[in-house]
């Protein structure tokens, strides 16, 4: 098998919900992500995907819907006072863990047909949740409350 690993990185707010402990409240991460690719063969470029395209359609995503902003339950009391303050904020149907953003990110890509096949998000300098599928594996409601 052949495997390509992008890196991007992205800044984010959240807490977390029926938790006991500092994510409990307000507060952000400088985030790497790992978006790992796999393909049993390569392209006619001698490829599995151009490190470009990685960067351009999922940073580009990143950038546009995640980053500098707050990411939240969707019944989270705290989504009706920054949606008055016209805050942006990016709504999961999950607690909003670094599990959560790493199937985020991963349904994502395999939306728009990259072979991903791990996302790892990075919460910080030595803490990291990973996501990944097997083809049997019938993962339930999409873990993104705003479709993207
Ligand atoms: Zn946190």
């Amino acid at each position: 098998m052949y495997k390509v690993t992008k890196e991007l990185r992205f800044c984010y707010g959240h807490r977390l919900l029926n938790y006991q402990g500092i994510c409990m409240h307000p507060h952000g991460h400088n985030s790497k992500v790992e978006v790992e690719l796999t393909l049993s063969s390569l392209d006619e470029r001698h490829m599995v995907v151009d490190f470009g395209e990685i960067k351009g359609t999922i940073q580009g995503w990143i950038d546009e819907k995640i980053d500098h902003k707050m990411v939240l339950h969707k019944d989270d009391p705290l989504v009706k006072v920054l949606g008055e303050l016209h805050e942006p904020m990016f709504l999961l149907n999950t607690n909003p863990t670094a599990e959560s953003l790493a199937r985020l990110i991963y349904e994502f890509a395999a939306s728009k047909g990259f072979p991903v096949s791990e996302v790892r998000l990075w919460e910080g300098f030595t803490s990291y949740a990973s996501y990944s599928q097997s083809k049997h594996e019938v993962a339930g409601e999409a873990v993104a409350y705003s479709k993207p």
